[in-house]
């Protein structure tokens, strides 16, 4: 297929505005770089704190989307690992520069210089993205492309929040039931978690999700679970949920907060984090999380739950995921 010169898609201007449907020239892929022709791309919830401005210095103007499923349409000079047609993702982490402690250290998710894709770099809310090729993945065949999507920022980011929390126990609580906890959920129970999930009060509808993708008890994230939790895992932006968490939590519990950007923590008495429980965040994520997480996924096998939306709605959808009416993921669809 005839690469065009311009294409669509949904730029942001400015934080706090909208995103606009504009025709913008098809980017070109650098060195190392391939040219995608867009699929689907995933909604995530660190596109919101992007679009409201919560986190600092984006790229501007900027294509949102860091879940792109698409298929190489052209290679910039010296790309060996991919070729035209091939079926890629392309995750948040878009570039290291290799050298920091943290890259010598296999930390990379934690790189001094990073670049994030529809962050610090365009991304998948178009027709065309470019990505390094090597930070990109090739996909399950299992997995159709929206229902692939998701697998690129929720499942990663829940699976290294739920490696930070596994160790701890079989009682594991996941706060925020969205994108990220659907997949989540999924592995844990494969992996013979007993899974307490904890939604926004009164929000029975996902409460049934959870219980439907096997978590042994739901309910409101201001109640208590029936029993205390070995490990709990954040992916709702709420601070006060930190606190929640440790009170719902067994001696040497592990709470992880799983997403970018959270409203502040509230004071909380010393006698909660007593008993050697422990709150960290995870960050981003490396490519050997990638690799990992797409070996495991398929033998679950992790099922995504998607609504799709035209790429042209991503307004719409992002409008949706606020108000918490996503069940599972939600993507947007490039029309060929
Ligand atoms: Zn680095
Ligand atoms: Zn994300």
């Amino acid at each position: 297929m005839p690469i065009p010169s311009t294409m669509r898609a949904m730029v942001l201007e400015q934080p706090g505005r909208p995103l606009k449907w504009l025709e913008v020239p098809v980017p070109r892929p650098g060195p190392e770089q391939v040219l995608i022709r867009v699929h689907t791309c995933g909604v995530c919830r660190t596109d919101l704190h992007v679009l409201d401005g919560e986190l600092p210095h984006p790229k501007l103007p900027l294509i949102l989307g860091h879940e792109i499923v698409g298929t190489v349409a052209a290679m910039g000079r010296g790309v060996r690992q991919f070729k035209p047609g091939d079926r890629v993702g392309v995750p948040w982490l878009g570039a290291t520069d290799g050298t920091c402690r943290y890259c010598r250290q296999g930390r990379e998710n934690l790189c001094d210089h990073p670049r994030f894709t529809g962050y610090t770099l365009d991304g998948g809310y178009a027709q065309y993205a470019v990505a390094g090729q090597r930070y990109i993945f090739p996909l399950p065949a299992a997995y159709g492309d929206a229902e692939a999507a998701p697998l690129l920022c929720a499942g990663l980011i829940g699976y290294r929040s739920y490696r930070m929390a596994r160790e701890a126990g079989a009682r594991l609580g996941i706060y925020g039931f969205g994108a990220a906890a659907h997949i989540t959920i999924q592995i844990a129970v494969f992996q013979g978690k007993q899974v307490y999930a904890f939604t926004r009060p009164g929000d029975t509808e996902t409460q049934e999700f959870a219980r439907r993708l096997g978590a042994v008890w739901a309910g409101s994230s201001e109640a208590r679970p029936p029993e205390e939790l070995d490990a709990a895992i954040i992916f709702a932006p709420v601070g006060a949920l930190i606190p929640a968490a440790l009170r719902a939590s067994a001696k040497g519990g592990v709470v992880v907060s799983g997403g970018i950007h959270m409203s502040d923590i509230p004071a909380f008495p010393y006698e909660l984090l007593w008993g050697e429980r422990v709150v960290r965040s995870v960050a981003n994520l490396t490519r050997a999380d990638g690799e990992e997480f797409l070996q495991i996924a398929p033998q679950v096998p992790v099922k995504t739950e998607v609504q799709t939306f035209p790429l042209d709605q991503a307004n719409e959808a992002l409008e949706r995921l606020r108000r918490g009416q996503i069940q599972g993921a939600a993507v947007l669809v490039a029309a060929p």
